[in-house]
């Protein structure tokens, strides 16, 4: 029997099943009626793990309600208790007269006990007078000590299985907020996606991000940041179903899966609620109130992906709600995942892109709207992707800004750019012209920004205000203030600025006249539609004339043909860039367009446009 039990102890056992066992064998073994076993613990009151039968069951349950007898008194005292005849037992005298109308004549209660502690009895029980003999008696003390180790065994595995579910709760938990973290989140997604395949119903993932939060721990410090993020998660699984897993990913980043959302309509139903969640005002210390808003991202699952690629087009969708202002939804279609997946694998091939030598730049000629000669070129940033070709600055900028590269690579950019502009200039000293590059918002507001250029622009021969850095309006969308202090640094240092895209963004005219800037750029979806419809042409038409009387100049983008460039002729357009002039090219395309013999960079505006690369 002890064999037998033996090997159980080494297997995954039931520790019920075992003592259940360990009391039916006891039974066939020694001369009792019944076995049982009462485990004390102290403050409660004692347990039955097992019983052989209802007898002991009953017997066992006895002393309980009566608050004594032999189990107990073992239990309690550490001792084998023997009664071979309650006929003639004094000691537990309400227990005797029960025990014995309910047929019970002797009891044999060997306490269960491990180092000092005690952990119950094993009980004997026999409907007949009589000792055990020393023989039985050393076998029950046997079978006592395998139970004590049992039990043991038990309590440690249980305490083992409760740590390391504490320690997993921890290593997937976020321990601010309490909700998954993004490891646990993972799993649940990856078992959404499973059973949507089963089901054919897909699961939405949504990504939520607080808009300005950056702003709320700056000017509230973290506490009350912290605070407000243990609210906002708060709110946002109250309106979650309760199989929804609510996950924090990061500082003020969240994720939702739902599962068996299908539809569009549905989830934006989903976003409608976590929207009204946040809008109530928050009343922080002191009453203030702040009102929150974020910019959601949605995705689908769907057949063939796994959920890394599900969270990542959450991601995507979201970032392109915050580009276009925030407080709002974007969903990812069909289309877009096939980008998201192929941007998947860029992200990947991102780091350690500087060491590699796969970026360059292409320059496009600016030239002046009325002569055609050239005064500038744009610095264009392309990545020659060993497999993929190339990638162009669209889908790698907000990759890279994603992966945190951007600062660096804009370093690169601004570095190689004034290199070839130094080339110029030396040699051909009379050259004049000015080199743009591109700074993301991302990059302006990065740390050091503005000591990066101070010592670009130092290091350069060329003079600083031929380098013009081009923002676009989204500069001042996260922090308005800190941009035109930004802004207002980079003026300082000589170089000149220009307003991108203009046109394109949420912002007005007034724009112009807050913000320092030289130059504006005028987006070429207004100059394409110059010659077709009339809003442009009264959009670009006054804008000139706003721009000049403020005191900026105006480069209209994407020139395309000779009427676009008629028609920025008559408006007085400054300066003009697109593919009717040329196209991104080489710097040793540029070397060709900048005249060799020093007569200046007058050349004609068809000559520009046959130099195609
Ligand atoms: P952008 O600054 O507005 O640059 C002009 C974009 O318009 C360039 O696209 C150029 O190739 C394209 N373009 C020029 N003329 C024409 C035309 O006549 N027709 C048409 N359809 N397109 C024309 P590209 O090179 O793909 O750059 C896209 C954007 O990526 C740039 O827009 C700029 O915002 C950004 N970018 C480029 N290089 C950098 C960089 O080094 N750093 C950062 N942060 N952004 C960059
Ligand atoms: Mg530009
Ligand atoms: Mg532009």
């Amino acid at each position: 029997m002890l064999s037998d039990f033996a090997r159980t102890m080494v297997t995954d056992f039931s520790i019920q099943a075992i003592l259940d066992e360990l009391v039916g064998r006891i039974v066939e073994m020694l001369p009792v009626t019944a076995a049982g076993v009462t485990l004390i613990s102290p403050g409660a009151e004692p347990r039955y793990v097992a019983a052989s039968d209802g007898s002991a069951l009953r017997f066992e349950q006895l002393q309980t309600d009566l608050g004594e007898g032999p189990c107990l008194a073992a239990c309690q005292s550490n001792e084998t208790i023997s009664v071979p005849d309650l006929h003639a037992e004094g000691r537990f005298p309400t227990f005797t007269a029960r025990a014995l109308e309910a047929g019970l004549v002797a009891v044999f209660a060997l306490p269960l006990r491990h180092r000092k502690h005690q952990l119950g009895a094993l009980d004997l029980y026999r409907d007949s007078a009589g000792e055990l003999n020393a023989e039985a008696m050393i076998a029950a003390q046997t079978l006592a000590d395998v139970t004590t180790a049992y039990l043991v065994n038990a309590e440690a595995r249980a305490d083992l299985e409760e740590s390391s579910r504490r320690y997993r709760h921890i290593s997937l938990h976020d321990p601010l907020t309490g909700l998954p973290n993004r490891v646990l989140l993972m799993e649940r997604l990856e078992q959404a996606i499973l059973r949507s395949r089963r089901s054919a119903l897909s699961a939405a993932a949504l990504f939520i991000d607080l808009d300005q939060f950056k702003g709320v721990n700056d000017r509230y410090g973290h506490g009350v940041g912290d605070d407000v993020l243990v609210e906002v998660a708060r709110r946002l699984s109250d309106v979650l179903r309760p199989g929804d897993t609510l996950a924090r990913v990061s500082g003020d980043e969240f994720v939702a899966v739902c599962e068996e959302v299908t539809t569009v309509a549905q989830a934006e139903g989903l976003v409608a609620r976590l929207d009204a969640a946040l809008a109530r005002p928050l009343v922080l210390p002191g009453s203030v109130e702040l009102s929150i808003s974020a910019s959601v991202g949605v995705a689908f699952t769907g057949q063939d992906v796994v959920a890394e690629d599900v969270v990542d087009a959450s991601d995507k969708a979201m970032y392109r709600a915050k580009q276009a202002g925030g407080a709002r939804h974007e969903f990812l279609n069909a289309r877009d995942r096939g980008i998201a997946t192929y941007e998947a694998g860029l992200q990947r091939d991102l780091h350690g892109l500087l060491g590699r030598d796969e970026l360059h730049l292409a320059y496009q000629p600016i030239v002046e709207t009325a002569d055609g000669h050239l005064t500038g070129v744009e610095a264009l940033l392309r990545w020659r992707h060993p497999s993929r070709g190339l990638v162009m600055p669209s889908v790698l900028v907000p990759l890279a800004e994603r992966a945190g590269e951007i600062p660096a690579i804009g370093k690169w950019v601004l570095e190689g750019a004034s290199a070839e502009q130094d080339h110029w200039q030396h040699a051909y000293p009379v050259s004049d012209v000015t080199m743009s590059v591109n700074v993301s918002a991302q990059q302006l507001m990065s740390d050091g920004f503005v000591a990066t250029v101070a010592a670009i622009v130092r290091a350069r021969c060329s003079p600083p205000e031929r380098l013009v850095l081009e923002m676009t309006e989204s500069v001042s969308v996260q922090d308005g203030q800190r941009a035109l202090a930004l802004l207002n640094d980079l003026k300082e240092l000589g170089v000149k600025l220009a307003l991108d895209d203009f046109g394109t963004g949420y912002s007005s005219l007034s724009y112009l006249r807050q913000f320092p800037f030289d130059i504006v750029k005028i987006d070429q979806t207004f100059i394409a539609g110059l010659a077709r419809d009339q809003a442009s042409q009264i959009i670009v038409a006054s804008t000139i004339q706003l721009a000049h009387e403020l005191g900026l100049t105006v480069t209209a983008e994407g020139v395309e043909t000779i009427e676009q460039h008629h028609e920025l002729i008559r408006l007085g357009c400054d300066s003009c860039q697109g593919f009717y002039f040329a196209r991104p090219m080489a710097s040793a395309g540029i070397d060709t367009l900048i005249d060799p013999l020093g007569n200046g960079n007058h050349l004609p505006a068809r000559t520009l446009a046959q130099i195609k690369r």
